[in-house]
């Protein structure tokens, strides 16, 4: 079947989902900067309708070292952290004066846009409710159809990566390396635990061959790679890799404590986290006692409600992988820390559910796709968030696979 330019392979998923407007539980418009491009500033001044314009006008700031993309902020409500310009659920720019008066911003999201090489990627971010429910809940969901995505000339591209001509060179390898990491995530005979495992140790060997300017072992690598975890007595037995709840529990839920005040701003992130504490109470502080609860909620309500919807993780994975691995990676970042973010968002999420599960009594969906909505949305746009708790993985020695067995394994 022949691609055009602008045909590519794009998630099932993306034709199931479309904005639910007034009806969505937590705006996209909430407590973010909501930066405006110079072209749609521009227009916003000449405006016909004097009403908004004015409207506008008044709570649009030019920034100080803008670019053409990133040229203008909207205000914020003060009141609900809403923009300014949304009304009752509803956006009155789209409303009065018409969808291609949106920002690009605005028009982009909650989609993700990356142009790799000649292909044009599209996904959608975890942060809007409605695409959350779409990537999370569907087992087909993170099949890949040949589609349109549309014209994204309108959109904001958010990675751009060459297309990698040269052999010698890393980022010919790179979309090689995505895909393979994909493969291993979909190596369903294995838990997701034990595929997460295994794509630790794919991702360390591509790690150093990478270090090694080996590039041109690459192809051949990932062919070892698949013949490995097909007969590896070791990488198949899911008993080898370490376990330890207690160290699992005390470091993730240290580190997510020690962020959480400077962090939490999203209210439907807080409660899920109010949830979470209450879940983790126990008898008395003591480690033992909370360590108990926590691995009770894992066995009785954790695990059962993961193994009966096992496509929730799965294409929180898949997804986290397609949208934004390539981009950091052709950005310089190193394979294996990529797969520390991975595990750490992965680590973190098992963790609040296990508290959220310990609270309710029960897991279901909703609460799983509330918690990873919210989850997303709220440290979103905190990257410190995750480059603190990385160098604090660093600094204290825990950053080797082995560390990342102990937050992947219950
Ligand atoms: S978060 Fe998603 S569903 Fe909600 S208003 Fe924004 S795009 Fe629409």
């Amino acid at each position: 079947m022949g691609m055009t330019n602008n045909q590519t392979a794009v998630p099932h998923y993306l034709k199931q989902f479309s904005c639910i407007g007034s009806s969505c539980e937590d705006t996209c418009c909430a407590w973010w900067g909501i930066s405006i491009d110079k072209q749609s500033y521009n227009r916003y001044q000449t405006v016909n309708h004097s009403g908004m314009r004015n409207k506008l006008n008044d709570h649009l700031t030019v920034k100080k070292n803008g670019s053409a993309q990133d040229y203008a902020e909207m205000q914020l409500n003060p009141e609900t952290g809403n923009c300014s310009m949304l009304d009752g659920g509803l956006c009155t720019i789209q409303a009065t004066l018409g969808e291609e008066y949106l920002s690009q911003t605005c028009r982009t999201y909650p989609r993700v846009v990356n142009q790799a090489g000649a292909a044009t990627e599209m996904s959608l971010q975890l942060s809007c409710p409605e695409a959350a429910r779409v990537i999370l809940l569907d087992r087909q969901a993170m099949d890949f159809e040949e589609a349109s995505p549309g014209d994204p000339g309108i959109l904001a591209f958010r990675h751009v990566t060459s297309s990698g001509h040269n052999e010698k060179k890393r980022d010919y390898y790179l979309p090689q390396i995505r895909g393979m990491m994909m493969e291993i995530i979909r190596y369903r005979q294995f838990s997701l635990p034990h595929r997460l495992i295994l794509l630790g140790v794919f991702c360390d060997n591509v790690n150093l061959i990478m270090e090694e300017k080996k590039f041109r072992d690459i192809p051949a690598f990932l062919l070892e790679f698949r013949h490995e975890a097909a007969h590896n007595e070791e990488l198949l037995d899911y008993n080898v890799f370490p376990v330890d709840p207690a160290f699992q529990l005390q470091y993730l839920n240290n580190c997510l404590m020690g962020v959480l005040e400077d962090t939490l701003w999203n209210t439907r992130y807080r409660e899920c986290m109010n949830d979470y504490t209450r879940g983790m109470k126990a008898t008395d502080a003591s480690l033992e006692s909370i360590l108990d609860v926590y691995t009770e909620s894992y066995e009785q309500y954790t695990a059962p409600f993961l193994d009966s919807n096992p496509q929730i993780l799965e294409n929180y994975i898949l997804n986290a992988i397609y949208s934004r691995v390539l981009g950091e990676m052709s950005q310089g970042i190193p394979v294996f820390d990529c797969y520390r973010m991975l595990i750490l968002d992965f680590a973190m999420i098992k963790l609040h559910l296990i508290g959220m599960a310990s609270y309710h009594k029960e897991l279901s969906r909703e609460l799983a796709v509330k918690l990873i909505q919210s989850y997303t949305k709220n440290y979103e746009h905190a990257s410190l968030f995750h480059k603190k708790i990385l160098d604090d993985l660093r600094k204290k020695d825990y950053a080797s696979l082995g560390y990342m067995c102990l937050f992947i394994k219950n």
